[in-house]
């Protein structure tokens, strides 16, 4: 038996997806968003199998340093680009030793850039703050902003620009159109490429895609929108997070089971314990009812998911056996519905696994 549990990951999956997101963005590169450990699938598993060696990806979207210096010490060598941008200025010797991108989004940003020594310019995109109001210079700033980093020699030219959408999840919410013109009249005479476009936009908002399209849950698989399945999209799950039965137990009626004797048996059946729990990341909230699929069926969780398991009603005449497989997301139970039954969304399941969790690339 494999060690449980494992989230075994289908490079298959993984290219077939960029396949169909180029399709999707025909005129655009690439940019996978691989931060957060590939969204849990694994950094280099996800680098690896949608790396340019292999038609893929044109380049990598990571949040931190720490995860494009792992990439390159990988052998990763394309575009690498730090979404939230740089911190402290001594790590922009490191960026350009390492040949990565910035964004700048504020104002230290800048006044690091302005007085520190480089060897080369480094490559940064100028985040644009058009409605997110998260991170990046308001409108009013860009211009100058622009003039200021067009004006320092620690800065390679041209210089790039993005923005972040807040609500291209929402088909019908017309800030994302807003956010689409706002940028386009700021950066229209400018040299230098664009991107706004995360899965939503990229699949929602066509207008939006671009130089670059910056998908992350898309590329996994999986949709970003509420009530939706990546399969809409032609899109495969990547990830399966399976484990095992590791005991069956006969079940009087009445009877409760776990802590907290949160749930009780109204008949007589059979429960299956599996090898999976909030210590592996499985949300500790899931409600009773949240299924799992077992031998070709969904069957639902009852009772309390504890640290290293959870207890699932398998009915009175179930033939199943210590050591059968469990899945608990992926190809037959879409990781979005499993979200929804726990009141989540599937960027949280998949992120979420604890290094207990074998991820396996398949
Ligand atoms: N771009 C930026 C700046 C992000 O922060 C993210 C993810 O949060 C993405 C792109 C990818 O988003 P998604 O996973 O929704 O495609």
């Amino acid at each position: 038996m494999k060690p449980f549990p494992r989230a075994e990951i289908s490079r298959c999956a993984l290219q077939s997806n960029l396949a169909q997101l180029r399709l999707i963005a025909p005129n655009s590169k690439v940019m996978a968003v691989v931060k957060a450990n590939g969204y849990g699938h694994g950094l280099l598993n996800v680098a690896e199998s949608v790396g340019k060696y292999n038609g893929g990806a044109d380049g990598f979207g990571l949040a931190r340093l720490e995860e494009a210096l792992q990439l390159r010490d990988g052998g990763v060598k394309g575009k690498l680009l730090l979404l939230e941008g740089f911190f402290r200025q001594s790590d922009l010797p490191i960026l350009v030793t390492h040949n990565i991108d910035t964004v700048v989004h504020h104002e230290s940003q800048l006044q690091m850039l302005e007085t520190v020594s480089l060897d080369q310019p480094v490559t940064v995109w100028i985040k644009i703050d058009t409605g997110m109001h998260r991170l990046g210079f308001s409108l009013a700033q860009f211009d100058d902003v622009y003039q200021r980093l067009q004006a320092c020699p620690q800065v390679a030219k041209p210089i790039h620009f993005m923005t972040h959408f807040a609500c291209a999840d929402e088909p019908d919410n017309q800030l994302t159109q807003l956010q689409i013109d706002a940028f386009e009249r700021k950066i229209k005479s400018l040299e230098g490429d664009c991107t706004l476009a995360n899965s939503a936009g990229t699949l929602f908002w066509p207008s939006s895609q671009a130089d670059w399209i910056r998908p992350g849950i898309a590329l996994y698989g999986v949709s970003p929108l509420a009530g939706d399945k990546g399969s809409n999209h032609k899109l495969v799950p990547a990830m399966e997070l399976v484990s095992n039965l590791i005991a069956v137990r006969e079940h009087k009626a009445g009877d409760s089971v776990g802590y907290g004797a949160f749930w009780t048996a109204k008949k007589d059946t059979r429960l299956g314990v599996v090898a999976i729990g909030y210590g592996d990341g499985y949300p500790r909230n899931a409600p009773e009812g949240t299924p799992v699929w077992i031998n070709g069926r969904r069957v639902p969780i009852v009772g309390r998911v504890s640290m290293d398991m959870l207890t699932v009603d398998l009915g009175a005449d179930a033939q199943d056996n210590v050591g059968d497989n469990v899945q608990l997301w992926g190809k037959a139970l879409a990781v979005e519905e499993v979200a929804e039954y726990i009141g989540t969304i599937a960027y949280e399941l998949v992120t979420k696994l604890t290094p207990r969790v074998l991820v396996e690339l398949l």
